[in-house]
């Protein structure tokens, strides 16, 4: 059996923000999970959470 792939790897590396407009969150629904998990970051602009603050178009400390 092959391992099974990273799923955040296959996410383009840009922001979750605009990952969402380019249709990603549906094609990459387990990847998106994998972000937003115990978020560490808030995006000001957009009320997005993540645990990758370089996934966020601007990030602000949750804690
Ligand atoms: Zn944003």
């Amino acid at each position: 059996m092959a391992p099974t792939p990273n799923p955040v790897k296959k996410l383009k590396d840009k922001e979750l923000c605009k990952l969402v407009k380019d249709d990603a969150l549906a094609e990459s629904l387990e990847a998106f999970k994998k972000l937003v998990e115990q978020p560490t970051h808030l995006c000001l602009k957009c009320g997005r959470a993540s645990n990758d603050k370089k996934r966020l178009c601007k990030p602000e400390r949750l804690t």
